[in-house]
């Protein structure tokens, strides 16, 4: 299937490897978007793969004093048994222990799955809830940190360069005192792939249980994975009673671009599952909260 297979163990070796220029390259990860892609014709066949699973520098998951940064080429397994996520990113590790089965868990990558740029990518909308940054790398010039939420330009497209640039890991605030996340999707019965609607939220608990704050992402919501910001600015600052939830419910629908697929749902069974999904993770997320 391919000429050249070139397994980079530090960041360094994999931008060198990045910019050999005379041939037509494809990062690799888990593969398993890419190889689909390319035997469906949706990806050219590339005559080298550079294949970036064990780069040292992305495959951590640590805390830097108030942040957790998360590398690219961390596998969905091993999200799912990080404590440190376990305790700070409830919403990613929920998202990514529900992607595929074990056997896709154990080989695609939280990278991968931000790279690959889909609406309802679940790793992908878990980690808007967090409003987290990515570190982008290219191979020659300065690595830069942005919003997440800044780097897709549309179904499967991303800003940053994927022939000259490498998705290098994710950074968030850790959870602190009356803060929780949670992550909910509701699938085809027989589905394995993407889901018909997903959601994250994060909130903040302020006195008396009011919402001090709020992040709400979902997907497919319209071309680009998508936060829903004037639904968090009807619920900021507010008790989480049914008039706030339904103030937020009709907003919600009011700001997501919601359509009819033909394989997974129509969009009014989408209109019908977003009071579902938005209940269902705040009122986790308040749980847990609360807890804390
Ligand atoms: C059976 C099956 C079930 C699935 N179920 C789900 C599901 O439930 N939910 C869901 O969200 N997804 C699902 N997926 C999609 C897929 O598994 C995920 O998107 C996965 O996280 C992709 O990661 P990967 O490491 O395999 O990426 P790859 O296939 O290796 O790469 C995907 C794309 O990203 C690029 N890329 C990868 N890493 C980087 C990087 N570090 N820097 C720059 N570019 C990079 C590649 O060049 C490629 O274009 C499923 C796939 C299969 C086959």
């Amino acid at each position: 299937m391919v000429e050249k297979y070139v397994i980079a163990k530090s960041l360094s070796e994999a931008l060198e490897t990045l910019g050999i220029e005379d041939r037509s390259m494809a990062v690799i990860a888990g593969g398993s978007d890419l190889l689909i892609d390319i035997r469906q014709g949706r990806h050219p066949q590339p005559d080298l793969f550079l294949d970036i699973s064990e780069v040292e520098e992305m495959r951590q998951i640590r805390l830097d004093g108030n942040e957790i940064y998360l590398g690219g080429a961390v596998t969905h397994q091993e999200i799912v048994h990080s404590d440190l996520l376990n305790k700070h990113a409830q919403c990613v590790v929920e998202g990514c222990g529900l992607i595929g089965g074990p056997q896709v868990r154990n080989v695609a990558t939280i990278g991968g799955n931000v790279a690959h740029a889909l609406p309802a990518g679940d790793g992908t909308i878990s980690l808007l809830a967090l409003d987290a940054k990515v570190h982008i790398a290219p191979r020659s010039g300065d690595p830069r940190w942005e919003p997440l939420i800044d780097i897709f330009s549309g179904p499967g497209k991303v800003t940053f360069d994927r022939a000259s640039e490498l998705l290098v890991g994710f950074r968030f605030s850790k959870i602190n005192e009356g803060e929780a996340s949670a992550f909910h999707r509701v699938m085809r019965p027989q589905g394995v792939a993407i889901a018909i609607l997903n959601m994250a939220a994060w909130v903040k608990i302020g006195s008396g249980t009011t919402i001090a704050d709020v992040r709400i992402a979902c997907g497919p919501a319209g071309p680009r994975p998508f936060r829903a910001y004037q639904t968090e600015a009807v619920l900021k600052g507010k008790l989480f009673d049914s008039i706030a939830f339904e103030q937020a419910c009709q907003v919600l629908a009011g700001e997501v671009s919601l359509r009819t697929s033909k394989h997974r749902a129509t969009k009014e069974y989408r209109e019908q599952l977003l009071p579902v999904l938005l209940r269902e993770v705040l009122d986790t997320a308040i749980g847990r909260a609360i807890i804390r």
